[in-house]
């Protein structure tokens, strides 16, 4: 389920749009009609398992069928994807893992947020 808490945006591409909840920092990811809420450690899985099926898709012409099959843990629910929208999640995913790994970066090398120096 999407948090119920206000929402940060992480990062958007033209498809979908990646949040990040003030409250309990689980990010949202919304994508077309979906909505799938993860912890951190949670997108970067997911991220690598869309990864793993746009390579595996590859970038010839593909067909536009939903042919691309995702299962979950929850066995009541899969996603049927096209080829063009692995490759468009794919995009959303490596864009808001990016993002995080950069504020990672930057919480360790210069603090958390409120320590850092302002600018001058
Ligand atoms: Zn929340």
């Amino acid at each position: 389920m999407p948090c119920p808490h206000p929402l940060e945006p992480i990062y958007r591409t033209t498809h979908g749009a990646v949040y990040r909840c003030r409250g309990c920092r689980w990010v949202n990811i919304c994508f077309g009609p979906i909505i799938l809420a993860y912890d951190t450690a949670g997108l970067f899985r997911f991220a690598r398992l869309i990864r793993e099926m746009a390579s595996a898709s590859g970038n010839g012409p593909a067909c536009a069928e939903r042919c691309h099959y995702l299962r979950t843990p929850d066995r009541q629910i899969g996603f049927a994807f096209t080829a063009e929208e692995v490759r468009e999640l794919d995009a959303l995913l490596d864009g808001a893992a990016a993002m995080l790994d950069l504020e990672k970066m930057l919480e360790e090398t210069l603090g958390p947020p409120a320590r850092r120096p302002g600018p001058s």
